[in-house]
């Protein structure tokens, strides 16, 4: 962990610092591990903060709030959005024209119907597959099976880029439970030739970041509680 970050006191001690934050998660996250910055229920003034501090990545889960947001933002042309909320298909078109890369794409359907509009579009999106490899109610994605089944037919969706898999841990998993967890995932990934994985959050993004995550999607560990309930 980054010792002399976090130990530093800060000279007005407000009750969250996004700097401290942003340091002492760059100092502890390895090499291969970026930060995706999830901004949903926060406003575009503290993504401008962030940015400020020189945090490029950052992710939304709601395509109005993250279109009211990117507007307000448009000056920062170099920022790089990444949508990881569930898509459905009334939204494809609009969240291609806001997002370079999308995470949470859980079935074929939803695969083809990117690829097809991303063609019209002109648009090579990045592309993440969501897996599911525990039992989840909670939770849409892939299984494995299905994932190796449907693969053939998901490497020819030009001009979509499959560059990963990413997945969400079931609530209530310990450490040791979701660091195998990962580790299956990075497994899938490499069995697929896939180079990124999409892995981790607030409260578990060292147990990926161990298994190999390559983006670690932090919300309110960066950010810090939420102004508004969202
Ligand atoms: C909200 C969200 C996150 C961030 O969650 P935190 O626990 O606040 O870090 C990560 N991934 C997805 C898919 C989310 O919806």
């Amino acid at each position: 962990m980054a010792a002399g970050a976090l130990s530093a006191p800060d000279p007005v001690s407000p009750p969250w610092s996004l700097q401290h934050q942003l340091t002492a998660l760059g100092a502890a996250l390895p090499a291969g591990t970026r930060l995706l910055a999830v901004s949903k229920g926060h406003p575009a003034a503290t993504v401008r903060q962030l940015a400020a501090l020189g945090q490029r990545s950052f992710a939304e889960s709601r395509l109005q709030e993250a279109i009211a947001k990117q507007a307000e933002l448009a000056d920062l042309a170099a920022l790089d959005w990444h949508f990881i909320g569930r898509l459905q298909a009334n939204k494809v078109r609009a969240v291609l024209r806001q997002f370079g890369t999308i995470h949470s794409v859980d079935s074929l359907e939803l695969a083809e119907r990117l690829a097809r509009i991303a063609a019209e579009e002109g648009l090579a999106p990045a592309v993440f597959l969501q897996v599911k490899l525990r039992v989840d109610p909670s939770k849409t994605g892939l299984s494995a099976e299905d994932l190796r089944q449907l693969w053939p037919r998901l490497l020819g969706l030009a001009p979509l880029r499959i560059v990963g898999l990413m997945t969400l841990a079931p609530q209530g998993l310990s450490g040791i439970e979701s660091q195998a967890l990962f580790g299956e995932c990075a497994a899938l990934a490499r069995e697929l030739g896939l180079a990124e994985l999409s892995m981790g959050m607030s409260g578990d993004w060292r147990e990926a970041a161990a298994a190999g995550s390559t983006w670690v999607r932090i919300g309110s560990g960066l950010f810090g509680p939420k102004p508004c309930q969202s």
